[in-house]
Parts: C-alpha cells; structure tokens; sequence
C-alpha cells in the first residue's frame, strides 16, 4: 500500500477504520473508546470536499465537513454552495462552520460546531459561546489527533494504526483538496485544482451568457 495523497489512499484509510473496529462519531458528545471523528476542513474547493464526500459514503462513513463562510475561494452562498451543502447531507454526513477569527457564523446551516482556520495558540483551545470547539479539551489531545496539513503527517499515515486498532479514539483532520486533485507534492494538487477551477470558471461564464466564441 503507497501512503499517497490520492482518493484512493483515502478510501484506505476509512476501510483502515473500519477493520480496526472503529465506528465513525460526530462532535455532539465526547468521544469515546472505539470512535473515529473524521473531520475536514474545507479551506479551498466545494468541488473537492464533494468528491471525498462522495467516496467515504461509498464506504460506509460518514464525517463532519467544516465550511467557510468568508473563503476567498468560494462561495458557500451561492447556488453551488447551497446545493454542496445539501448533497453533503443527503450522504449522511454534517455540516459545521470554519470560522475565521474572530468571526462566527453560525446560523441554520451548521451545527453548532466551530473549527477554527489555521488558528494562533492563544485561541486555537478556547471556549467559542454558544457552539463546541473542535480543539478544546474535550476533542483535542495530541495522543488522539492526527491531521495531513500540506501533505505532511507529522506522526507518519495512520492507517496502519488505525487498522490495528492501537488509537482509543481518534480525531482525524484531513483537508479534502489534498485527496481530491492528483499529485505527488502539494504544489502538484494544487495545480489540479486550479485547472479543474478554471474549467468550472469558464462553465460559470457561459451560464452567465458570456460570449466565450
Ligand atoms: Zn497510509
Ligand atoms: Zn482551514
């Protein structure tokens, strides 16, 4: 097995899981022994937090997709934001907000879960009124997370682990558009992903009677 970034690998992972005896949990109580919380932030693309959301469904899991309100890469207000939002649930999955500190959105499109975006220390822990924190003690120690920030695990791929059942419970943080757009860095994937988004650019120009001849 190649601990690549691909969708592939991803769907190793989650079948990781599952032969590990874990069941999939969400952030609406504290975890227990035996739970795995798939979390993902969804920093850059719809489209890519849609084609993982599609490939754990097809698994079998379910997780919890955070999602920004003020994302200069898009736009969770518009109709294809609105309709990303409903496909996720209509999988199985839940919807939670990415916030920007200071600023929390929450209103009737997201649980009332909050994880922050590439937060400080000062404030990655601390209580958010009205909503959980992700990153608070109850979610959050070292021995219990795993992330792949910019194709990095810091502690090596957790599928083995995970497939071995060695975690009590496990947050784990993964960034769909890693997963979703091919390559072998991240500078890579993320060439994919603005290509894919250049032709979905050029779709939205002629939707919007753009003359493009
Ligand atoms: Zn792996
Ligand atoms: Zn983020």
């Amino acid at each position: 097995m190649t601990c690549d970034f691909s969708l592939e690998h991803y769907r190793e992972l989650v079948r990781a899981a599952q032969r590990g005896g874990y069941r999939f949990a969400g952030f609406d109580h504290s975890p227990e022994a035996g739970v795995v919380i798939l979390r993902h932030d969804v920093d850059l693309s719809l489209e890519g937090a849609l084609a993982v959301a599609e490939a754990e469904a097809e698994e079998g899991a379910w997780s919890t997709w955070f999602l920004m309100t003020r994302s200069v890469f898009y736009n969770l207000a518009s109709p294809e934001g609105e309709r990303a939002i409903a496909r996720l649930r209509e999988l199985g999955h839940r919807v939670a907000h990415h916030a920007v500190w200071p600023d929390v959105d929450l209103d009737d499109r997201f649980e009332p879960v909050v994880a922050w975006h590439n937060p400080d220390p000062e404030y990655m822990q601390a209580d958010v009124p009205g909503a959980v924190n992700v990153m608070g003690a109850r979610f959050f120690d070292p021995q219990h997370y795993r992330s792949d920030s910019n194709q990095h695990w810091r502690h090596g791929c957790p599928h083995g682990e995970l497939e071995r059942g060695e975690f009590e419970w496990l947050q784990l943080l993964t960034h769909p558009e890693i997963w979703a757009f091919d390559g072998a860095s991240m500078r890579e994937s993320m060439e994919s992903m603005l290509d894919a988004d250049r032709a979905a650019r050029l779709e939205h120009l002629r939707n919007d009677r753009i003359d493009l001849s």
